[in-house]
């Protein structure tokens, strides 16, 4: 029913770890050509290997880097089809506790790297001649809170920002521009939030796990599918239902 993923390149940051890796093995999977960047070479190069995949070094929150990453890629692969902008850190400070340094650190990242890599890669996207974006941001911030991550939440709501205007602008190029949110994800990262948040996390989950990486691959795949060509500037909520229970009672009642 959906036109198969073969032959697309496909350009996820942040691909070589967690939810872009898992993003990145999906489409790889699905016979498209795939190219993972993150600052980390090694584990760069073996994440690619692992995925028959080709590695790009960038620092997503470098204007340079992301110019050098998009022609690299439009090299390599031969053009850029998809541009999955799934870079992102999350380290937690509470806000009495955070430094001018901290805030920037993540906006430079979450916020600043994602508007980067579309504006590096808008010309081949263009090129392509159905070009789409999917950015990952996450239902912490646009949707929910926790403490800790006040400047964590407002990257991820300010990706959604960006979004509703960039889709508008990149139209007239034909290319489309939405997000995945999200919940609570399995990857190294989150495994060392450690055992107990992560057992109390899945037990608030309508669904009752943590989501994989792959649950979130495919929610990304829809968007950047042919099908998906007249959806823009949208969402898809992936959480196991994890922002809908009212209360306690509501979860522990059903
Ligand atoms: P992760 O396992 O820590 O992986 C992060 C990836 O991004 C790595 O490949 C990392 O590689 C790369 N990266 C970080 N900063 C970068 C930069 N400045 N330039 C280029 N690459 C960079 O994180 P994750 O949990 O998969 O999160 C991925 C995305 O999903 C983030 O945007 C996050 O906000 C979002 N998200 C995650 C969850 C969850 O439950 N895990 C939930 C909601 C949303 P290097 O360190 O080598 O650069």
């Amino acid at each position: 029913m959906f036109t198969p993923l073969t032959g697309r390149t496909v350009l996820v940051t942040g691909g070589t770890k967690g939810i872009g890796k898992g993003i990145a093995g999906v489409f790889a999977r699905a016979g498209a050509n795939v190219a993972v960047v993150g600052r980390d070479r090694e584990r760069g190069e073996a994440a690619a290997a692992e995925l028959g995949a080709t590695y790009v070094a960038a620092d997503v929150g470098r204007a340079e880097d992301c110019e050098r990453m998009a022609a690299e890629t439009e090299e390599r692969l031969g053009g850029i089809d998809v541009l999955c902008a799934n870079a992102g850190v999350f380290p937690d400070a509470k806000l009495e506790d955070m430094s001018e340094a901290d805030i920037d650190e993540i906006f430079a990242t979450n916020v600043k790297g994602t508007m980067l890599s579309v504006k590096a890669c808008m010309g081949a996207l263009e090129r392509s001649g159905h070009g789409r974006v999917v950015l990952t941001s996450s239902i912490t911030g646009p949707i929910t809170g926790y403490p800790g991550w006040t400047h964590y939440g407002a990257t991820k709501a300010g990706q959604l920002g960006f979004m509703r205007t960039a889709c508008i602008e990149l139209a007239k190029y034909g290319i489309t521009v939405n997000a995945v949110m999200p919940g609570n994800i399995m990857t190294e990262g989150l495994e060392g939030l450690g055992e107990e948040y992560l057992e109390t996390m899945a037990a608030s989950i309508p669904l009752k796990r943590l989501g994989s990486v792959e649950d979130i691959g495919h929610a990304v795949a829809f968007l950047a599918s042919q099908e998906a060509a007249y959806v823009t500037g949208q969402t898809i909520v992936v959480d196991g239902g994890q922002i809908l229970p009212e209360s306690l009672e509501a979860l522990a009642s059903a």
